[in-house]
């Protein structure tokens, strides 16, 4: 349908609503909102129930909830801190809940006295000896008045600096008091054959109720993403997201590349040479690749295959093909350790070739690194590997043909995008082509990555026996060494790697340096070699290489050796930690075992207790060696912020869905953005400024 508003809400500045001068306008754009329009689809984050009281007997630890009844019992404890603590009992039982306050006055001491009836609202979690709020909302109600009970579920807003939730409340207010305004709807951008066959709710009544939930609808309807509100905007936001992406996409396709034929005299020669013939899939994408490759339009490819699939070969041939056609390739890594494991892997592939590949990191500085970034102007080795040092400023190529990332688990959407805008300073910009362990869902990736072209390997080279995965709480630390004890004496070769995922890096080697004495200790018949990130690579290498010649028995490492280890004969791997790992990184990490013939092992080697996320995460590594499922698994448990690593960063970020909960609206969504663009093309932008007006990688175009 078409519009013909007078007064579209996207023009209303929010300037005009009560309580926004410059200051609080200022916050708001930071937010990204600057019209009514926006404030509207500013959504909430999640709610909170204050419609009903909770009897105390029936909390529940990780909830929110509105409890009432009389102070039992208050005083202040000197545990690890000091803290006020308050005993509040009802008539539910005689379990009561602990009220905590780190922070107190006098005053509140006097207030929170025995007898005194209270209202709070807050999180409810486990104490050491009962169920705890610490610092809940609170008021007293010993008045004749009881407070009244919402009639609306409470929304909490994504906020900033210095706007409180009862701003946003008071500002979606009037927002949606406009929104009750007939003229005032926000536009409707979707065709109406869509909306009627899912049934979506108008836009007008979406937002009413999203922002203002009535408390007859279930909070679990909410949180389960299930309402057809939640589903509606999710939907717009998705073909929006859609369409940004095709815009860019359609963008890049219309800057020049250049053509890599290639004539296979050195492809061919790597072929012969390898100890094993390619798997169908990696003859499948590495075609898929070389086709991209011949055009002079620029190649912009993922390529995904779980770990081990063998990734590096391929890539290994995508690069020869860039060297046939006299241009240099660029393959980057996100750190330094695993660019060094490609620079092993390439020379020993391309030294028979007569290639010597060129390596330039972090690591190499004053004048070594002045002279290897002479010899890249120069155009004096075309296939050059290493960190995003390659990218600096700085470094000039004399004439890339194509750039790989190898993003392992992390997806690189910003350094995607940092890569289109070096490569946009020339005429022409170099093919991409982006690896990743991170299996996700087909129809996932093509919403998420609609700008790039998809290359799966869905195949394992043969002769690989699935990992048997055990999950064992550090109480029992000794069996383990035990078993460690045994593998090692039949020959095997195991390793044992620590996590400090929050600490520095500093810490996290000191730990490893400490387990690696308390293990050499406890296995004083096993030769126990350590690496770990802060050593340089040349007090590593040799390490690496008596455990890949079998002179070590035990290996124990931090994460580093995710990357960089090949060695069939280690069939034991005793992962500490898991707990605050993510799947796809674990299920990286076990990657180094089972890659011989013989039955591997991993031991998740966890702190109890777990929560019941972490429960259900181990469970999953346990139950699958399938790095598709996993991923899955994850994304279900998680979102896909968290999974794909771009929750931080805040790229790739929805506001409203969750592409992995509403995979099932995603070909939907597809088919709406070709609908659109096909037979409603001035639709596009006001939809795609909507949801994503001020994000710089869709902007550009
Ligand atoms: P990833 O996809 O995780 O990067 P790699 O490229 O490191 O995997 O490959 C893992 C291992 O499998 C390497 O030792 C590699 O040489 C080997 N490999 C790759 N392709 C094959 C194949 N077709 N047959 C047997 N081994 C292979
Ligand atoms: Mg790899």
């Amino acid at each position: 349908m078409e519009n013909g508003k007078t007064q579209a809400l996207s023009r209303v500045s929010v300037s005009g609503l009560r309580g926004v001068g410059p200051k609080v306008a200022e916050r708001l754009a930071k937010v990204g909102v600057a019209s009514v329009q926006d404030l509207l689809f500013h959504l909430p984050l999640r709610y909170q129930d204050r419609t009903r009281l909770v009897p105390l007997a029936a909390l529940r630890p990780g909830t929110e909830a509105l409890v009432e009844g009389e102070v039992a019992d208050a005083g202040i404890g000197y545990g690890r801190r000091r803290s006020l603590k308050v005993w509040l009992a009802d008539a539910s039982g005689q379990a009561g809940v602990l009220l905590r306050f780190f922070h107190f006055s006098g005053n509140q001491i006097a207030a929170l006295k025995p007898g005194t009836r209270l209202r709070c609202f807050g999180e409810v979690r486990h104490g050491p000896q009962s169920l705890e709020m610490v610092h809940p909302e609170y008021r007293s109600c010993d008045g004749d008045e009881l407070p009244s009970l919402e009639d609306t579920l409470t929304p909490v807003y994504p906020t900033t600096e210095g706007l409180q939730q009862s701003s946003w409340l008071m500002l979606t207010e009037q927002a949606l008091a406009l929104l009750e305004q007939d003229a005032a709807v926000p536009d409707e951008w979707l065709p109406e054959e869509i909306l009627q066959r899912f049934g979506f709710p108008s836009l007008a009544a979406a937002l009413r109720l999203l922002h203002r939930p009535p408390n007859s609808i279930p909070l679990g309807d909410l949180c389960d993403r299930r309402h057809p509100a939640l589903r509606r905007l999710a939907f717009d936001e998705l073909v929006a997201h859609q369409l940004g992406l095709r815009r860019l996409r359609h963008h890049q396709k219309r800057i020049q590349a250049p053509i890599l034929g290639g004539d296979q005299s050195l492809r061919a020669r790597l072929l012969a040479g390898l100890p094993f013939a390619l798997t169908a899939a990696q003859r499948r994408v590495a075609e898929e690749i070389a086709a991209d490759l011949r055009q002079p339009r620029p190649m912009l490819r993922l390529l995904q295959g779980d770990v081990g699939s063998g990734k590096t070969v391929v890539a290994a041939l995508a690069s020869l093909q860039a060297v046939e056609s006299g241009r240099q390739v660029a393959l980057m890594a996100p750190t330094e350790l695993l660019s060094e494991q490609h620079l092993r892997n390439l020379r020993t592939w391309l030294q028979p070739l007569g290639l010597d590949p060129l390596w330039l990191t972090g690591r190499h500085k004053g004048r070594e690194r002045a002279e290897l970034v002479a010899r890249i102007a120069a155009g004096e080795a075309p296939v050059l590997i290493g960190t995003h040092a390659l990218f600096q400023e700085d470094v000039r190529f004399r004439d890339l043909g194509l750039v790989i990332v190898d993003e392992q688990h992390r997806f690189g959407v910003h350094q995607r995008m940092q890569l289109k805008e070096k490569g946009a300073r020339q005429a022409q910009v170099p093919h991409q082509l982006i690896m990743t362990a991170t299996p996700i869902p087909r129809s996932l990736a093509m919403t998420l990555y609609a700008d790039l072209d998809l290359s799966v390997i869905d195949e394992l080279p043969p002769g690989r026996t699935p990992v048997t995965t055990v999950a064992v709480p550090d109480n029992r630390r000794a069996e383990v060494i035990d078993r460690v004890r045994e593998a090692c004496a039949q020959g095997r070769q195991a390793y044992w790697v620590c996590t400090l995922i929050d600490e520095s890096e500093a810490l996290q080697c000191q730990a490893a340096e400490d387990t690696a004495k308390a293990l050499a200790e406890a296995l004083p018949d096993l030769r126990v070699g350590l690496v770990h990130g802060r050593l340089k690579a040349a007090e590593r290498e040799p390490v690496m290489a008596d455990f890949a010649a079998g002179a070590l028995d035990l290996l124990v490492a931090t994460t580093v050796i995710e990357v960089g280890v090949d060695v069939p004969n280690a069939s034991l791997m005793i992962i500490e930690n898991p707990e605050r790992l993510g799947l796809a990184q674990l299920h990286q990490l076990r990657g180094r075992v089972g890659r011989g013939a013989v039955q591997s092992h991993c031991v998740m080697l966890y702190h109890a207790p777990l929560s019941r996320q972490a429960r259900a995460r181990l469970a999953i590594l346990r139950e699958s060696t399938d790095g598709f499922e996993i991923a899955r698994k994850d994304l279900k448990l998680r979102g896909p912020g968290e999974v794909l690593g771009t929750k931080q960063t805040g790229e790739m970020q929805f506001r409203i869905a969750d592409p992995a909960g509403d995979e099932d609206l995603l070909p939907a969504a597809q088919q709406t953005a070709d609908i659109l663009l096909d037979r409603h093309p001035g639709h596009v932008r006001p939809l795609i400024d909507r949801w994503l007006a001020g994000r710089a990688e869709y902007g550009r175009v």
